[in-house]
């Protein structure tokens, strides 16, 4: 049996039937139906939010963030060169220019220090910061807030990986000016695909509930939208993962633990600011070398462990001028390893033993 990165969480199938009866009772297949404000609602309560606006992925979501705040043609984003390749990319495909900001060796997350140093140089085009919780690990959110503040500057958060993550016992959702996440399938929470806002600002909501609807007003249109909203079966499958989500998060603490325990002694690992989701289990190598050796045994054996996130991204043709350092270096010796719901122990036992032979 082969062994991934991660695996689909399926919710048991009559559960999911149930919640599809609804829909046919409902006659309501999409357009911010019964089931789609069900779960908004439920998402709000669980991530301790006011608002939140679901639409089609995470990629999306970003794409939307800039489009409310008004971000146009040649304006620049700085952002974290250690992330999803989405992150980035969505910058660009709105015609965005990027600007890298290096990052901590221990949080994996901008380094503030270096981000008020890139400031020192921004010019008039320089709009907003785009930094990403990454792994869930909170980033420096405080002197983020307080950099933003200073230098007239929007805060978006990519909280892609950040499903239930808490800073200092607060909702990590509740920071920066809008807050973005994927609910894609390979995610700790998801609706098949999806994703969602959150903004500081309820007008913001507002009419980014209109622009996801193609900018409709009491089904006029009045301003400019698109469409990127969800179907009532990509809620029913969110509401019945909600159901499980103690379940599923218990899991993954085990496995997470397990993993922790037994390689401890032979792996540096990021250094957590804040709650642990237990959504991956990255490790670092002495050397590319060693990762790449490791990674080839593993192979072997059918165990699939991803390069999350390599390469980084300061070293993709974006145009910008930023070298990176240390997320190239991190980039290139991290390694995540399995982690979903029902890895057996016996299964990482496998893998850990690979990991520290030799
Ligand atoms: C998964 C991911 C995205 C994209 O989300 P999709 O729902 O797959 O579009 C964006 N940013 C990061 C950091 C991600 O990991």
């Amino acid at each position: 049996m082969q062994i991934n990165i991660t695996k689909p969480y399926l919710p048991d199938k009559n559960k999911y039937y149930k919640y599809i009866d609804r829909i046919w009772q409902n006659n309501h297949l999409t357009n911010f139906g019964p089931m789609s404000l069900e779960l908004e609602n439920r998402l709000c309560e669980y991530l301790d939010v006011p608002h939140i606006l679901l639409v089609s992925n995470g990629t999306l979501a970003l794409q939307i963030a800039y489009k409310i705040l008004r971000l146009d043609i040649g304006d620049t984003i700085i952002s974290t060169p250690f992330s999803f390749v989405a992150t980035s990319n969505t910058i660009i495909w709105e015609n965005l220019k990027v600007r890298f900001c290096d990052i901590s060796k221990d949080s994996f997350c901008i380094d503030t220090n270096k981000l008020k140093n890139l400031l020192n140089t921004k010019d008039k085009t320089t709009k907003a910061i785009l930094p990403v919780h990454v792994f869930g690990n909170a980033c420096d959110v405080e002197e983020l807030d307080k950099i933003a503040k200073e230098n007239s500057l929007y805060l978006i958060y990519d909280a892609a990986h950040a499903f239930g993550v808490k800073y200092k016992d607060k909702s990590i959702f509740k920071y920066g000016d809008i807050a973005t996440i994927s609910f894609h399938s390979t995610k700790i929470f998801h609706t098949i695909e999806g994703g969602a806002i959150i903004f500081r600002d309820k007008n913001l909501f507002d009419e980014a509930r209109s622009m996801i609807n193609f900018g409709l007003k009491n089904n006029m249109p009045e301003i400019l939208g698109i469409n990127t909203k969800n179907s009532e079966f990509h809620a029913a499958m969110g509401l019945c993962i909600l159901d499980d989500i103690n379940l599923i998060l218990e899991d993954r603490n085990r496995i997470w633990e397990y993993y922790y325990k037994n390689l401890k002694d032979y792996f540096e690992f990021q250094k957590l600011n804040s709650s642990n989701n237990y959504h991956y289990f990255p490790i670092l190598f002495k050397n590319e070398q060693f990762l790449i050796t490791k990674l080839r045994i593993l192979n072997e054996n059918n165990i699939f462990p991803r390069r999350y996130f390599y390469p980084s991204l300061d070293t993709l043709r974006y145009n910008t001028s930023e070298i990176c350092p240390i997320s190239r270096d991190i980039a290139s010796r991290v390694l995540c390893l399995p982690l979903y719901v029902g890895l057996s122990q016996k299964e990482q036992d496998k893998i850990i033993k690979i990991l520290i032979k030799g």
